[in-house]
């Protein structure tokens, strides 16, 4: 199995097709991390991934922005820490989008989101996102309250405005050069209640904890039915989304890499040619510090 093969079981081609209950979050391709086949695919990932970002970087051309959805404690951290080992952090952001503050609510849903893209040649990482508002908001309609939104605004068509205005929104940076990839790290309730309790038996760990967390695994099955038609709603050729067994932490890790890789060949990026001109100066520049000696 190649990773394009696995980027591509994952994404998310025919949305209207698109049920949640049919993606097994233990998935793993038959693949087995005990063994040299996931062991030497994890690294082909990041060999891959390094080479492309250096080039995105030097062409300063394109831009990437991974966006990283996902419940509590499905893996959104390990993921990024390690995408960022084959990333050189010059070119890269990671920003976590928390709740909003009281600047944030009185713009509209996409500002936070539009201040914090990356620029071009940057890989840009939303740990969270815009999709929040149509996730956690959804689940918690009382959030919108405090948006201060005209009360004639707020029909029972949000939703699907505001899925509209999610799709203009990535076109726009599809448009612009912008690559965008997003991926819901998707975890079950069994296997969350043994990461949550993990955290709560590790004294190192309590940090990670919220006493939030639990009211929100109550919630488990709205969010699962906000997360599929978001993910029915706004899987497009410009912005893609993946659905990440997240079951077991390697595979997950795994499937991102390979769909960012895959993703970024398929640019075909180059190193900038510098040009006649800039040819010879840098031959004369050779010239200059070779006779130095
Ligand atoms: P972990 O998985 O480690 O718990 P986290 O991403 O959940 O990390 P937290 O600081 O625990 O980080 O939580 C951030 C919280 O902010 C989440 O519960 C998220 O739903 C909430 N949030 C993000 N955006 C919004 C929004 N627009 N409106 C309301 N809540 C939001
Ligand atoms: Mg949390």
């Amino acid at each position: 199995m190649k990773l394009a093969d696995i980027a591509g079981r994952f994404r998310i081609d025919k949305p209207d097709k698109f049920r949640l209950s049919d993606h097994d979050s233990k998935e793993t391709c038959g693949l087995d991390i005990g063994k040299s086949n996931a062991k030497d695919m994890l690294a082909d990932g990041l060999k891959r991934l390094e080479a492309v970002q250096e080039k995105l970087y030097a062409q300063d051309q394109w831009s990437v922005l991974i966006v990283l959805q996902a419940m509590d404690a499905a893996g959104k951290d390990g993921v990024i820490k390690h995408v960022m080992t084959a990333i050189n952090p010059q070119g890269c952001e990671v920003h976590p989008f928390k709740q909003p503050s009281d600047e944030e609510l009185s713009h509209n849903f996409l500002w936070r989101a539009g201040r914090r893209l990356p620029g071009r040649g940057r890989v840009g990482i939303f740990n969270r996102s815009y999709y929040e508002d149509v996730l956690v908001v959804r689940v918690h309609p009382e959030y919108l309250a405090s948006a201060q939104i005209p009360e004639n605004l707020l029909g029972a068509n949000i939703w699907k405005q505001r899925f509209e205005s999610i799709r203009n929104f990535e076109r726009n940076l599809a448009r612009n050069g912008t690559c965008v990839l997003k991926f819901f790290l998707n975890i079950s309730r069994d296997e969350q209640r043994k990461r949550l309790l993990d955290r709560l038996n590790d004294p190192t760990k309590h940090w990670k904890f919220s006493a939030g967390d639990l009211a929100e695994r109550k919630l488990w099955p709205k969010y699962m039915e906000a997360y599929e038609d978001a993910i029915r709603s706004t899987s497009t050729d410009d912005a893609p989304w993946y659905v990440v067994p997240g079951d077991h932490k390697w595979f997950s890790r795994l499937v991102v890499a390979a769909a960012v890789v895959d993703a970024l060949e398929r640019l075909k990026l180059e190193y900038p040619d510098a040009g006649d001109a800039a040819r010879e100066r840098i031959n004369e520049a050779r010239k200059a510090l070779e006779a130095e000696k």
